[in-house]
């Protein structure tokens, strides 16, 4: 495929997401879009959508909301549930275990995705965290959720995560993360990337930066391009663990990829 310069290459639905605590009541907690007037749920009043549609579509919210609630009644502030990469977690967890409207080709397709295991397990910081996740997410849906998964398990979906989620933005502002299949498996990244994604909404899209050729693959940026070569090289060895091979790594230029 040839892609001109501007052109989109593909959009994608998020798999899952998680709005930033303190964008609650500003946008719609289904579909990601800035309200003057939302409403809220019912039971916990901590979810907020412009209309009936987006709640009903939000189906993953009626596996957490009893224990939002609780929490909710229980606890101010509810400092667990400001965490949007808990909940996002937590999500994830819901999504494979407990939500069956999710269609399996979806479910393999999240399985798919790298986890980085044996690097992530002997990763003592990313394990903390990941412990601390775990914990709140017992705290908030209790013991019994936890034990459904094996800690093999909660290790990949882990990795999973932190490999491949992304900052939602409105504009140029986080609003929050989500998981999206289509880019994770089809984009890889470069420090001298082709394409861009952006949003709208929950929608994810990756637009083509330059003229992108036929023997050539979409690549988006994992890491700041304001870093200096060192700072992006641990910048991508730390959190995807990858050495980067891209052009502009290997310090091959533009001129010398054309003339030479
Ligand atoms: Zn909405
Ligand atoms: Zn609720
Ligand atoms: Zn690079």
């Amino acid at each position: 495929m040839i892609y001109k310069e501007g052109e989109i290459i593909f959009e994608s639905a998020p798999f899952c997401t998680s709005l930033n605590y303190e964008k609650k009541g500003r946008y719609c907690d289904y579909c990601f879009k800035e309200r003057n007037k939302l409403f809220e749920c019912q039971n916990c009043h901590l979810m907020f959508y412009c209309n009936r549609n987006c709640e009903e579509f939000n189906s993953i919210h009626k596996f957490e909301c009893r224990a939002f609630s609780e929490i909710s009644k229980h606890q101010y502030p509810n400092e667990r549930l400001q965490n949007a990469s808990i909940i996002l977690f937590l999500r994830i967890l819901i999504k494979i275990k407990l939500d069956d409207s999710v269609i399996g080709e979806e479910i393999d397709q999240f399985n798919n995705l790298s986890d980085e295991f044996d690097k992530l397990k002997n990763d003592k910081e990313k394990i903390e965290k990941m412990t601390l996740f775990i914990n709140n997410i017992e705290l908030i849906m209790g013991s019994q959720f936890i034990s459904k998964f094996t800690s093999d398990e909660i290790i990949s979906n882990f990795g999973k995560m932190v490999l491949h989620q992304f900052e939602i933005k409105d504009q140029n502002i986080a609003i929050g993360m989500g998981i999206y299949l289509k880019p994770s498996k089809n984009l890889k990244h470069s420090c001298e990337p082709n394409s861009k994604v952006f949003f709208n909404g929950n929608k994810l899209y990756v637009k083509a930066e330059r003229l992108i050729l036929n023997n050539e693959d979409p690549t988006i940026s994992f890491c700041d391009l304001k870093l200096s070569d060192s700072e992006r090289k641990k910048f991508l060895k730390t959190h995807f663990y990858f050495e980067c091979n891209c052009p502009r790594c290997s310090g091959i230029n533009k001129e010398q990829v054309i003339f030479f």
